[in-house]
């Protein structure tokens, strides 16, 4: 892996923009505002760019740390126009099939092209054929509606529903029900809770713009940004934290860093979470009190488990589909597991020495993050129950483990700062979601949001097109 970090002896006092946290969203923003002459600084706590999109490695295996496939890379489709305009050329796998969906009494595998997938649905559920036909205008028109500046007809028709509130008005199916909601991982909150416009957006991009991996893992995602953003005079301090936000007069003036660095800028960006920036970065009695207050009360989304196996070029794992492996028929989904399980190694071998291969778990995590009192005990429960698991799918795994990692969501949290480990940003319920979620704009003139606190939401599709838009605003201004 590079190091992208800074001299220090070329840091400068002052820059037009300074963003705070190298994510995703953070890299994006700071890429096209340096590309259009702005003199931007990033400003990352970890060694290396990315956030959530990084990659580490043990014995030679590369396991992506929690990003599995990025939506919408094609060259129409939002991150591939990003990377267009940036100039920036990534290689990606496209995933076929998108997805595989499992509970205890069936299975489907979701295809990568979304006709083909409508299709398939209407064959397996021939009474509901017209519903599907309806259900898929519909949700494909208010995916659409989700790109616009205004407050569309189609956001307004369903800024109060849930998605299982959505399902309910169009199918009376209960297995076709739990099959267009058994991806519901991928945005954080079950059917019953999550927004049916959040849902849309996460889902309709996977089955219509595709999914995607970057060859050579997450890490080459972000790290082809931060290197873009510097050939365009970009600077990045990595392992540097933003200790103290410093204002004046509902502006906002400065940064200091853990290391006594003290520096100024005209704009600011903060790509990190709102609770960390108005709470403790900055002096919250300058903080607008109605602003402090919904930031307060705003519920943050799920955390996970982590399983990474690295494993000998001995047993085969074809049978084990990349996909959401359900462990009950509840289609409540009030405390019922699932396991996302994939093979990176299948997509790209690269990542693993030798023909070995690479097993990847994300496992929902039932317990509340603030009712864990001792992580070392929650992590060897997981790792167990993620393990008996896999067994069950692919016997006799355990004896060809070479490699095994786990985090929690206190390892999310020790990485990123996100608040219990949050996956993406505030839960995606319909109080937390379009103008309900937090805007770009802040109570202090030249501060700005961007990534999965604010708008349009989380995933690494989101969150670009947020550093984007973030960026575009920073321009126009
Ligand atoms: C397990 C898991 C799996 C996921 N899988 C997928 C997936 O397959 N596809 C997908 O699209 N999305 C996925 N997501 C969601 C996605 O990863 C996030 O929504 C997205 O990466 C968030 O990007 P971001 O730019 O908002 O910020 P983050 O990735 O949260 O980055 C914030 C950055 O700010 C830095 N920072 C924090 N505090 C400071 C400070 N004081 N000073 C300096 N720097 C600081 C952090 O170190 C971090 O680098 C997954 C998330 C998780 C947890």
């Amino acid at each position: 892996m590079s190091n992208f970090s800074l001299n220090k002896s070329e840091l400068k006092s002052k820059y037009d923009v300074i963003v705070l946290g190298a994510g995703v969203a953070g890299l994006i923003c700071g890429t096209f505002l340096a590309k259009h002459g702005k003199k931007v600084l990033i400003i990352e706590r970890h060694s290396i760019p990315g956030g959530y999109c990084t990659s580490f490695k043990r014995k030679g295996f590369i396991f992506d740390a929690a990003v599995h496939h990025i939506g919408g890379c094609g060259k129409w489709s939002v991150v591939g126009r990003c990377l267009k305009e940036l100039d920036i050329s990534i290689n990606f796998q496209q995933l076929d099939p998108m997805d595989s969906i499992h509970y205890p009494s069936f299975s489907i595998d979701v295809p990568a092209e979304i006709d083909d997938y409508v299709d398939l649905l209407m064959k397996r559920f021939p009474s509901e054929r017209e519903q599907l036909s309806l259900f898929f205008k519909e949700f494909t028109r208010l995916y659409r509606a989700t790109f616009s500046t205004e407050r569309h007809e189609m956001l307004i028709k369903y800024q109060n529903l849930t998605y299982k509130e959505m399902l309910d008005n169009f199918f009376t199916d209960e297995q076709l029900k739990m099959t267009l909601s058994a991806q519901w991982g991928y945005i954080g909150s079950p059917p019953h809770e999550v927004s049916a416009i959040g849902m849309c957006q996460m889902l309709v991009n996977y089955l219509k713009d595709g999914a995607y991996f970057p060859v050579g893992g997450t890490q080459n995602f972000s790290d082809t940004i931060t290197q873009k953003f510097i050939d365009y005079g970009g600077h990045i301090m990595l392992s540097s934290s933003a200790e103290k936000v410093l204002t004046e007069d509902s502006i906002i003036k400065g940064v200091t860093t853990q290391k006594g660095e003290k520096i100024s800028a005209d704009t600011f960006v903060s790509n990190i979470d709102p609770k960390q920036t108005f709470f403790r970065l900055i002096d919250k009695n300058t903080v607008d009190d109605s602003f402090l207050s919904k930031v307060e009360n705003m519920k943050e989304s799920v955390s996970f488990f982590l399983l990474y196996l690295g494993l000998d070029d001995k047993i085969d794992l074809k049978c084990l589909k990349r996909g959401f492996y359900h462990t009950s028929n509840n289609l409540n989904f009030s405390g019922s597991d699932w396991f996302y399980i994939s093979v990176p190694t299948e997509v790209d071998s690269s990542l693993a020495p030798d023909n070995k291969q690479i097993i990847s778990v994300v496992a929902s995590s039932r317990d509340d993050y603030d009712d864990i009192d001792d992580w070392a005990v929650y992590k060897n429960k997981m790792k167990e129950h993620t393990i008996n698991y896999l067994e069950n799918l692919v016997p006799d795994i355990q004896n060809h483990i070479e490699v095994i990692d786990a985090a929690t969501p206190k390892t999310l949290h020790r990485y990123t700062l996100n608040s219990k480990g949050a996956a993406y940003g505030w839960a995606v319920t319909v109080g937390q979601t379009g103008p309900n979620r937090l805007p770009h704009t802040t109570p202090f003139k030249n501060l700005f949001l961007a990534g999965h606190w604010t708008n349009p939401g989380p995933g690494i599709c989101a969150v670009v097109s947020s550093g984007w838009r973030v960026a575009n605003m920073i321009l126009n201004k």
